[in-house]
């Protein structure tokens, strides 16, 4: 072997030699153990090097002992132990650190490694101690937790999605009427509550608008009943498309339906309420090989807080003016009229 070094007394031999127990445990360590001799000309000289490393590097101990570093260290990882062991020369106090490196196609290895300076009289780093623990077995135990943490917050998270999707389905469900996808009436109820109180507290207009199907009776007993909820289904795609997006809109029962407008007078009510009698009554339903037509009757009442003491008030007002609708001969729109000497509603239909 080539020794390029300034050799003095070989240290650890000399330790060995002088006692059997620190040769002992010299011995038996298992983790690698390097002596590195920082050499007045700058460079870095193998004092010594235990069994474990003497395995790793392939070299013994007594080959290795007075080589320069990159006798021993491979090209690869020369420059970085280089510029550790720099560093703990300039610190002059002990320094901790990690390092990952593997060779060709074999697996990632780990080390932790801690060095300690000795420094000679004159504060000089003289000596470095190196112990340097293989951490591969917990790095990759770290690794496959993280792998596994990850599949299952993956698995939670999506797990997490289909259940909120399936909470949505529910709360859809609740409030939903299934045939037409309308409002249901409790949740409609709900809804129109909030708005009067709302319009009660900010004394902005709002109205109600009833809406019954003529003689939707007729449809069922003619075509089936199936022809009439497709009719259902139709009319509320109609309602749909004509309504604004702030408007609540019911099934209130059969084929009658309920609309709340905040913000809107009775006369505003009435506009949306034409148009939805004109886009149903000119809609034509395809029904196997028939077409359905179908109009509709309509209420209006703008809430009024000296007749409509709630909102139970104000429904029943539209209600009479929609059964006006009707007896004025249906496909109609009547707007209540509290305020005159109209009879009250349930006089007129008793
Ligand atoms: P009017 O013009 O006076 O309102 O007459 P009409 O026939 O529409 O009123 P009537 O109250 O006599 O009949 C309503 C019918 O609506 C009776 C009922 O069987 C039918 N109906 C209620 N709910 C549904 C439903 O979900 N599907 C179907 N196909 N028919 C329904
Ligand atoms: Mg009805
Ligand atoms: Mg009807």
């Amino acid at each position: 072997m080539n020794r390029l070094h300034d050799r003095q007394r070989p240290l650890v031999e000399a330790l060995r030699q002088r006692f059997a127990i620190f040769d002992s445990l010299w011995q038996r360590f298992p983790d690698n153990i390097f002596l590195i001799r920082c050499g007045l000309d700058g460079r870095f000289y193998v004092e010594a090097i235990n069994p474990p490393l003497e395995i790793m590097c392939g070299v013994s101990n007594e080959d290795a002992s007075g080589m320069l570093l990159e006798q021993i260290v491979s090209p690869d990882y020369l420059p970085a132990v280089e510029a550790r062991y720099r560093e703990c020369v300039e610190l002059r106090a002990p320094l901790t650190y990690e390092e990952v490196g593997s060779a060709p196609g074999m697996p990632a290895q780990y080390w932790l490694t801690m060095m300690v300076p000795a420094m000679d009289q004159h504060g000089r780093v003289e000596y470095i101690l190196g112990i340097s623990r293989d951490i591969t077995v917990i790095r990759e135990a770290e690794e496959a937790l993280r792998q596994t943490n990850e599949v299952l917050e993956r698995r939670v998270a999506e797990r997490t999605a289909a259940l909120e999707a399936a909470n949505q389905r529910l709360r859809e469900l609740a409030i939903r009427d299934g045939l037409t996808g309308l409002y249901n009436r409790r949740h409609f109820f709900e809804l129109a509550e909030m708005e009067l109180k709302q319009a009660m507290r900010s004394g902005q207009a709002l109205s109600v608008v009833m809406i019954d199907l003529d003689s939707f009776k007729r449809i069922n007993d003619s075509l089936g009943h199936a022809a009439g909820d497709q009719v259902l289904r139709e009319i509320s795609e109609v309602f749909r498309s004509v309504m604004r997006e702030a408007d609540v809109i019911g099934r209130y029962g059969g084929e009658e339906f309920a609309v709340v407008m905040a913000q809107a007078t009775d006369a505003e009510a009435c506009l949306l309420a034409e148009r939805l009698q004109m886009a149903v009554a000119s809609a034509r339903i395809p029904w196997r090989d028939t077409v359905i037509q179908c109009t509709l009757s309509i209420g209006v009442a703008q809430y009024d807080p000296r007749f409509d003491p709630s909102l139970d008030a104000l429904i029943e007002r539209a209600d009479v003016a929609l059964l006006d609708a009707k007896s004025q001969g249906r496909n109609r729109v009547i707007v209540s009229q509290p305020d005159h000497s109209h009879p009250r509603p349930h006089e007129l239909f008793n």
